[in-house]
């Protein structure tokens, strides 16, 4: 079995949590002079996190880079992590404030969606945003969105990993909060990503999706369900398709990826040669797929379809990897 390679070039499409701007010198995470240098930089700035929730200053759009003084200002953070530099050499950190430092004035959470209302209090300039809300209604710039991403990921590993997942023993922060290591048995443990594979498959001019009971009312996405280990992404497509849909695929391509903080995963977008037709869902991750013609896609797009039907979020890269396919990628 051949698996097809359609990547040439980085196919960004443009979308969230892409195009992080700053230069992680992880060469210098290890350097306490370099850091401390960092750290008294008057234009050194922060990203702001309690309770997984990131701190934005109010105003149009919002900041979520703050000035680093704003960390002792909310009573000190339980630790620093050097997200890197921006373009002019001015640091970027991410303190994970204690949870004492924000409080709840309800919670309306779905399972789905974190609807928690945080608030600072007596901090009326500063409101606490879910990164999700943040990227849906694009409160803060593209970039600033990577940043955040990047912050939120990190923050939720080290707020998990206290402890040593060998011996018990707790764990302290090394390399600018890139590293957790246990001075009992001397294990080190590095910050995850999840992989996980999304992705469409394809019968000539008809691709498979298929929607999730907590999807949004008459939205369809395509298949996704995280690698395991010991299987490369090809397999991982295959297997997915298979036991989500009954559908037997071949040749796998990669078309691009992008990193989704909910809580630290990659999504690794591709297109897989279906081999079988007869769809049989497994009934527990779906609730429903069916094979889509390009023109039904587009009118999803075009929020014109007959039975309303809609395509997924610009927000969500199965968004894009839909997209390329209906513009004729992966031909
Ligand atoms: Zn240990």
């Amino acid at each position: 079995m051949e698996d097809a390679f359609f990547k040439t070039a980085d196919r960004s499409f443009g979308f969230c949590f892409h195009g992080n701007p700053l230069d992680r010198s992880s060469d210098r995470r290890e350097d306490p002079a370099f850091l401390a240098a960092l750290r008294s930089r008057p234009d050194a700035r922060t990203v702001l996190i309690a309770r997984d929730m990131p701190i934005l200053a109010r105003g149009e759009p919002r900041e979520p880079l703050l000035p680093l003084a704003t960390i002792g200002a909310l009573g000190g953070s339980r630790l620093e992590i050097l997200l890197g530099l921006e373009p002019s050499g001015a640091p970027v950190f991410a303190a994970l404030l204690p949870d004492v430092a924000v409080e709840q004035r309800a919670d309306h959470s779905d399972g789905f969606l974190d609807r928690r209302e945080l608030f600072v209090p007596g901090r009326e300039d500063l409101e606490l945003v879910d990164l999700r809300s943040i990227a849906v209604q694009g409160l803060v710039p593209p970039a600033a969105l990577a940043i955040l991403g990047e912050a939120k990921a990190i923050a939720h590993w080290h707020a998990r990993h206290g402890f040593c997942a060998n011996c018990g023993a707790p764990t302290r922060v090394a390399a600018a909060g890139w590293r957790r290591e246990c001075d009992v048995c001397k294990t080190q443990h590095f910050p995850r990503t999840d992989p996980v594979v999304i992705m469409l498959a394809i019968d000539g001019e008809r691709c498979l999706l298929g929607r999730q009971a907590r999807f949004p009312k008459n939205m369809y996405s395509a298949l996704a369900g995280f690698l395991e280990p010991g299987e490369t992404i090809e397999e991982a497509v295959r297997r997915e398709i298979h036991e989500e849909a009954g559908i037997a695929c071949g040749a796998v391509g990669y078309v691009a990826s992008q990193p989704w903080p909910f809580p630290a995963s990659l999504m690794i977008g591709c297109l897989a040669s279906a081999q079988s037709r007869e769809i049989r869902i497994d009934g527990q991750e779906l609730e429903d797929a069916r094979w889509f013609e390009r023109n039904e896609v587009r009118a999803m797009f075009e929020k014109r379809h007959p039975e309303g039907l809609l395509a997924p979020h610009p927000m969500a890269i199965a968004h894009h990897i839909l997209r390329f396919w209906l513009d004729g990628g992966g031909a």
